[in-house]
């Protein structure tokens, strides 16, 4: 049984990690999705507690997944779970440059693999702080993050924002 993780921010859930999700779930028995629950730098939109839920929400019609968050180094978290690789998305140069840092580091601790998915077209666009800004500027979200889960993060960015 081949197992994957997926680690993000997700702050919020777009329809580029989706995308991501639904075609590794689609080449691995089983799938975690992974909240990092270390700091990040902005100030963050959502608990990990609301992502959990958004992201249970928008994978709903995928069954071999599990929503879990993980705090420190993901090699680590990765081995104690012990799976097979790690997902992660490429959007375009910028991500390439940063993801085979991490990929060779993440390696070199722990000998765990990474497999990218290059993003597609339709959303290799999308970045969740591309859409804290559209959302805390009054658009709605649709086409940007899932149908099921738009309300509720155009709600958050509308009632929450600095
Ligand atoms: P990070 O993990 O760097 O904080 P995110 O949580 O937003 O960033 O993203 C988690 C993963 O999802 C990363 O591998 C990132 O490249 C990927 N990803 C984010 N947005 C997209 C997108 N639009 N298309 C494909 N992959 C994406």
């Amino acid at each position: 049984m081949k197992t994957a993780i997926f680690p993000g921010t997700f702050d919020p859930p777009t329809l580029g990690h989706l995308d991501i999700i639904e075609r590794a779930a689609n080449i691995c028995d089983k799938l975690y999705i992974a909240i990092s629950e270390n700091n990040v730098k902005h100030v963050p939109l959502l608990s990990s507690e609301e992502k959990k839920y958004l992201l249970n929400q928008a994978t709903r019609h995928i069954k071999n997944i599990e929503v879990v968050t993980f705090s420190g180094l993901i090699a680590e978290y990765a081995k104690a779970l012990d799976v097979h690789f790690i997902v992660r998305g490429l959007r375009n140069c910028t991500d390439f440059e940063y993801e085979s840092q991490m990929s060779s580091a993440n390696n070199a601790l722990t000998g765990v693999d990474t497999l990218f998915l290059v993003s597609s077209p339709a959303y290799s666009h999308l970045s969740a702080t591309l859409i804290r800004e559209i959302g805390r500027n009054g658009h709605r979200l649709h086409g940007f993050v899932p149908e099921s889960i738009e309300e509720t993060i155009f709600k958050s960015l509308s009632t929450k924002s600095p």
